[in-house]
């Protein structure tokens, strides 16, 4: 199921991207509750961290290594990472995201 989220990585909807590569976006949460809050996500289609599969280990992975790149980028050592994983959990978008906050 597509979100927004998917429209964001496909560019039809504007957003405060801060890192991109191949399998990874990083922008700015549109409602940030830390001066420094970030989302990092994967391009690939997956809803949560409740539906990682064993062959996403490695892309997981690497959106970690983005979230402490992108905290390093703000000049941030020390950060936060989040993430809601079902709508009981408080997750609002349906395209797994760590939330990275600092400041
Ligand atoms: P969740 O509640 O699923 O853990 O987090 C979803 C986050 O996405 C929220 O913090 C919300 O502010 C953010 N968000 C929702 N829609 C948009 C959007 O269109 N653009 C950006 N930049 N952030 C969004």
């Amino acid at each position: 199921m597509s979100t927004i989220f998917s429209k964001i990585i496909a560019r039809e909807i504007p957003a405060d991207i801060v890192y991109e590569d191949e399998h990874a976006l990083a922008f700015r949460d549109i409602n940030p509750v830390a001066p420094t809050h970030i989302l990092v996500i994967p391009k690939k289609e997956i809803v949560n961290v409740g539906s990682i599969e064993p062959e996403d280990a490695t892309l997981v992975g690497h959106l970690l290594s983005v979230c402490r790149k992108v905290a390093q980028q703000e000049g941030h050592e020390d950060f936060r990472v989040i993430s809601n994983s079902g709508a009981g959990a408080g997750q609002s978008v349906f395209h797994l995201h760590f939330h990275v906050l600092a400041g």
